[in-house]
């Protein structure tokens, strides 16, 4: 993925302050830490082994380093890439006769995530391109069960990849190849790699991955999209116990309870439910951060955005998109908006 300035490396930052310590309290080789999504709506992040340097299960056509060839399609194009944000399906474990299925999946998972503000406000504003590419075999690994291996472009697996044999649900792929495939498009601001299974799975990252056929695995994309698009950090509060760090940069979390970053929104309604306030645990850390509101999509899957996301997000979209620049509003991103969004109302006490 080419860097651009809505591309804020959220996780990378993520993984990197999360691996440090925990690999040095158990003097374990170095871990990758993998956002994991429960059916149930849970985020949590879990620590696997890096992935192997060559997977020798690779081959077929086209997957080596640098080398690929695969059709782009548009399931929408608005306007030039650099003017819009440019998300990118790739899919894995779609042999040919899977194109069909294939592109009913892409475009599903495109209606879910745009029916979902603000993606639905600013759905104009999105390019979305869908990059066919054909696998030797149909499914991914360990696909129903552990063990079942399948020859794909890009190697998708549950228990990722075999590399977490605690976590099922966890589908993981071999991001750089995904990388090398979405590169086709004309540009990729969020990738989201579709594997031809409908159970349930997924996992977060510059590179998300989903399971096609299953419904709710497209709220793993929404969630993603509020770290690509917003630089919204992850609300819920695994694996760490106290912070003791600096106020995080991110704008939907706060070291500091007493007013600062979002004093104009205290009291407010919010889409996700309840009013925004300071509730304890964000950022995986359980004590010493604060999210805005109890239950947002940044804590759980399944929920609204809450106000302060919804915004930080609308700010976003105006800094990339030349049409809606015009109506930009001085000043600081978090100040002066919020009553544009269903349910955002200010309370009446
Ligand atoms: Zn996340």
């Amino acid at each position: 993925m080419r860097a651009h300035r809505l591309t804020l490396p959220v996780l990378v930052a993520a993984a990197s302050l999360l691996s440090a310590p925990v690999a040095t309290a158990t003097a374990a080789p170095d871990v990758e830490w993998v956002e994991a999504f429960s059916p149930d709506g849970t985020i949590t992040q879990v620590p696997v082994p890096p992935a192997l340097e060559a997977p020798e299960k690779r081959s077929g056509a086209g997957e080596v380093a640098g080398e690929v060839a695969a059709e782009v399609v548009p399931i929408q194009e608005t306007g030039a890439p650099g003017d819009r944000f440019d998300l990118v399906f790739v899919g894995d474990g779609y042999a040919e006769g899977d194109l069909p299925a294939y592109r009913r999946d892409a475009e599903s998972k495109w209606e879910e995530l745009s029916a979902v503000e603000p993606f639905k406000t600013y759905k104009q504003y999105f390019n979305v391109w869908r990059v066919d590419v054909i696998s030797p075999e149909s499914g991914v690994d360990n696909d129903p069960s552990l063990g079942t291996a399948r020859d794909t472009a890009m190697d998708m697996g549950f228990w990722c990849q075999g590399r977490d044999l605690a976590t099922e649900r966890l589908l993981c792929v071999d991001e750089a190849a995904a990388r090398r495939y979405a590169a086709l498009a004309p540009q990729a601001d969020q990738v989201i790699a579709l594997g031809n299974t409908s159970k349930y799975g997924g996992a977060g990252g510059g590179v998300a991955t989903a399971a096609g056929g299953n419904e709710s695995a497209g709220q793993i994309a929404v969630h993603e999209l509020g770290h690509s698009i917003g630089g919204l950090a992850d609300e819920y509060e695994y694996p760490y116990e106290r912070y003791a760090g600096a106020e995080p940069w991110e704008l939907n979390v706060t070291a500091d309870a007493s007013g600062g970053k979002w004093a104009s929104y205290l009291g407010k309604e919010s889409p996700d439910g309840g009013v925004v306030g300071f509730y304890e645990g964000a950022r995986y850390y359980r004590y010493g951060l604060y999210r805005p509101t109890e239950n947002s999509i940044m804590r759980t899957l399944g929920r609204e955005f809450n106000l302060i996301g919804l915004d930080v997000m609308a700010e976003a979209f105006k800094a990339r998109i030349p049409e809606l620049g015009a109506e930009r509003v001085a000043g600081p991103a978090v100040v002066q908006l919020g009553d544009r969004w269903p349910g955002s109302e200010r309370s009446g006490s």
